[in-house]
């Protein structure tokens, strides 16, 4: 008898579909989650595919030739995307990034982006609509995504060294390419850009305060860069606690160098800790998953490549909203499901991690993939 296979794409996570409940619930844009928490942030990623693979989040070993990303026919369409974002934005989302894998390879991103720039808050508000990239191709795609509509990108580089950040994206790519990236971006005004640094212990963190210097010179305070504990996302990366460098020791090794004072967050649910120059050349972040929970006021949702919803970065499970969408669910029953969805999160991993540092994952679940979900 014949093997059947199942390619990997269609086991991935557990996502049942989420009931429409029998008494409808009308967005009110006050949703709360079993923990008192608001719904504000959401997080689409467009593609499971990257062309880096940075060891922290799709090593080569695991996401080599072999590996089966999701086909075509999986992905949301732009028309789906929207839909699902406009009954977001009722029940309040305010804040939209785009991430992945690298959204910047999914095709005519930018018609995705003027669509989304269309919607608008309950208060007739226009989104907040950024985007996570890892600037390969910004430089060519920077102009375009402006005029779409985009008002921000966050870009990642994880180091100025050019031997250091190849072997960190492992396909050889050169910094410079990055940099040219955030130079488009910058003169299509797609800002306040941020720069994320992801920190590993023993691998990039003499890359610290070059990185530091550069973005306060180049472009006179204007750039935030913020630097990233190297977290325990995904099952795949091989994560050890002894290569994360907490953001104390970064904030120590800034301080070395120049002062540097607190500054109180802009909104609450803000992941990074915020901190200015003392000589006004501009701010810096602490993103500090591990060492310090934010879990408390964490306001975001993700929605995976395929549609599945997922409460928390750490989820082991999401909710299939893309099977809601295609057998014909009208936006009353999504938007009475979402509620639902909504109200029963009680997710707060990274409190649990704290607590419990072994591992907060119930023993035999699968933590979701980062390129999967989107950072
Ligand atoms: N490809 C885009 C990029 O790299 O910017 C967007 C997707 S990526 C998953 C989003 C963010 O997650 C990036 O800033 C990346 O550095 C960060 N990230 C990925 N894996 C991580 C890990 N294990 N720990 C901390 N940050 C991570
Ligand atoms: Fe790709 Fe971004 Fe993941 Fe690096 S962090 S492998 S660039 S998705
Ligand atoms: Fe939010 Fe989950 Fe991260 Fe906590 S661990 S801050 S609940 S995404």
């Amino acid at each position: 008898m014949g093997e059947t296979v199942i390619p990997l794409a269609d086991l991935r996570y557990a996502a049942p579909v989420p009931a429409i409940p029998a008494l409808a619930i009308p967005a009110t844009g006050l949703l709360s989650d079993a923990l008192g928490r608001p719904l504000r942030d959401l997080r689409i990623s467009v593609t499971d595919r990257c062309n880096f693979r940075c060891s922290y989040c799709m090593p080569k070993e695991v996401f080599d030739r072999d590996y089966v990303f999701l086909p075509q026919t999986s992905l949301l369409s732009f028309e789906e995307i929207t839909r699902l974002a406009r009954l977001f934005v009722a029940h309040g989302v305010q804040k939209i990034r785009l991430t992945g894998g690298e959204p910047l390879l999914r095709k005519g991103l930018e018609s995705l982006i003027a669509m989304l720039a269309g919607l608008r808050t309950p208060e007739g508000a226009p989104l907040d609509i950024t985007l996570t990239t890892n600037g390969s191709v910004l430089a060519r795609k920077a102009k375009a995504l402006a005029a779409a509509g985009l008002q921000r990108v966050t870009v990642s580089l994880d180091g100025l060294d050019d031997a250091i950040f190849r072997r960190m994206n492992d396909v050889d790519f050169p910094v410079a390419d990055v940099l040219a990236g955030i130079e488009a971006a910058h003169a299509a005004g797609l800002g306040p850009i941020k720069v994320n640094m992801v920190v590993k212990r023993g691998t990039n963190q003499q890359e610290i305060v070059p990185m530091a210097r550069y973005f306060r010179e180049q472009f006179d305070g204007r750039i935030v860069l913020r630097f990233i504990e190297y977290m325990d996302v995904g099952a795949s990366n091989g994560w050890r606690m002894d290569e994360v460098l907490p953001s104390a020791e970064v904030l120590k090794l800034l301080q070395a160098e120049w002062p540097l004072e607190p500054l109180d967050p802009t909104v609450t649910g803000e992941t990074a800790e915020r901190w200015r120059y003392a000589d006004g050349r501009g701010e810096i972040g602490l993103i500090s998953s591990v060492t310090q929970a934010f879990c408390s006021d964490c306001n975001r949702a993700r929605l995976s490549t395929e549609g599945k919803l997922f409460l928390c970065l750490f989820a082991t499970r999401g909710h299939d909203l893309r099977t809601l969408l295609r057998n014909g669910a009208s936006d009353a029953d999504i938007t009475s499901a979402l509620a639902a969805v909504w109200a029963g999160r009680d997710d707060r991993y990274s409190e649990l991690r704290a607590a419990q540092p072994a591992d907060a994952t119930a023993a035999g679940e699968r933590r979701v993939e980062m390129h999967y979900i989107g950072g």
